[in-house]
């Protein structure tokens, strides 16, 4: 049987030469390879700096630590993504709360915010930073979002985790324009990998420092941050409790290569979405819309079965899928769902949208090298399922 994944890295010859290259040389890790990969992603994005580190669960940490998120703070975030855009503030001992989705976008619904905060401000119960999601790569509403931020005194972490190569009203994902922090990760089913990897970016020096400090251990070997003249040439300080969330130049050597192929990689994924449009189009399923202001990273392809019209139940499709070897996922289980959350006492019945989205979406696989006749598979599968029961 054919087997299709939901999303799968491409590795080509001269990626695996980089890597080699470093292999070779005098630095696994804490070489110049990182640098070179920080400076790399910093200047796609048009950012000024970068800190690369071992994922982007990492990096939301250590995004959230430099934000000054710890604990009595409250930070907010939707609850359609992965349990590390939520997990993060948990790490620093904050307070988590979900805000609704857009039932478009699927991604935070900014009126759902507006109307939270206000709510929040009279309450005295202000969240100190909102982490966004770009779900499926697709931007959320940056500046709106922003404004909101500059009103209620909130700082901005774009979890970027989809959407590295995407824009917003024609600027790079990850140029900070609208946040304090952008964060992406390079886990193998993302747009560009490193095994496992991440980054985040800004155009704070402070927060660049901060973070550089944080993901090895809190030390710095920078004279001008110490709080004394150092020892002798050994000297370096621990200025505060910090981790081990370095990435290795064997890492950074591969997301160097690439990253050389970012913009090929998002324009394929876009040609994908585009068949799958087409193919779709007479399906009882939504296709995912696209905003106006955005240009997807298109990290995944997210339908909506139109329930209603179809014999089979979302499950059902879900295995019928499975069944034929077509590995689709669902991105995600409300993060309030997960009995770490659910014991904070989230109400599902506070998030309509979200509930909705989540006994209706399925996303099929999207990755550049799914070729024509796959995507013809996929489409097939859901319109004929294996055993010739009729879907709808
Ligand atoms: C993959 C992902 C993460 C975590 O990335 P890692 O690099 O695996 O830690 C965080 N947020 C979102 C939205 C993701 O998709």
């Amino acid at each position: 049987m054919m087997i299709i994944p939901y999303g799968k890295q491409e590795i080509l010859q001269s990626d695996l030469d980089l890597v080699n290259e470093v292999l070779k040389s005098d630095f696994l890790t804490q070489g110049p390879m990182v640098p070179r990969f920080e400076t790399a992603v910093a200047n796609k994005c048009n950012v000024k700096y970068a800190t690369a580190v071992n994922s982007a669960t990492s990096a939301l940490h250590i995004a959230c630590l430099a934000l000054g998120v710890s604990e009595g703070d409250i930070v907010w975030t939707t609850p359609i993504t992965f349990v590390a855009s939520a997990n993060c503030a948990r790490y620093c001992g904050a307070t988590i709360d979900f805000v609704d989705i857009d039932p478009l976008t699927y991604n935070i619904s900014v009126s759902r915010l507006e109307e939270k905060l206000i709510e929040a401000e009279k309450n005295g119960i202000l969240p100190k930073v909102v982490v966004v999601v770009h779900l499926a790569g697709q931007p959320c509403e940056m500046e709106k979002i922003h404004e909101l931020s500059k009103k209620y005194g909130f700082k901005i972490i774009e979890d970027a985790s989809h959407a590295i190569g995407g824009k917003y009203k024609g600027q790079p994902i990850g140029n900070c324009k609208y946040s304090n922090i952008t964060v992406f990760s390079f886990h193998p089913v993302k747009i560009i990998t490193t095994g496992e990897g991440g980054m985040a970016v800004t155009n704070d020096p402070e927060f660049k420092a901060r973070m550089d400090r944080l993901r090895s251990h809190g030390i710095t070997r920078s004279v001008e941050e110490m709080t004394q003249a150092p020892d002798g040439p050994w000297y370096y300080q621990q200025l505060e409790l910090g981790y081990n969330y370095r990435m290795t130049d064997i890492q950074a050597a591969l997301g160097v290569s690439q990253l050389d192929r970012l913009e090929k990689y998002v324009e394929r994924r876009h040609q994908i979405a585009k068949r799958y449009d087409e193919l779709l189009s007479d399906k009882p399923v939504t296709v995912p819309w696209q905003h106006p202001d955005s240009y997807s990273g298109m990290h995944l392809y997210i339908i909506r079965l139109k329930l209603g019209e179809m014999q089979l139940g979302h499950r059902q499709v879900f295995e019928q899928f499975r069944s034929a070897g077509i590995l689709v996922n669902l991105h995600y289980i409300p993060v309030y769902r997960h009995p770490y959350y659910q014991k904070m006492g989230f109400n599902p019945k506070d998030f309509p949208e979200s509930e909705k989205y989540y006994s209706e979406a399925i996303s099929i696989p999207m990755y550049p090298g799914l070729s024509e006749s796959e995507i013809q598979e996929v489409v097939l599968r859901l319109i004929t399922p294996i055993g010739h029961q009729t879907l709808f």
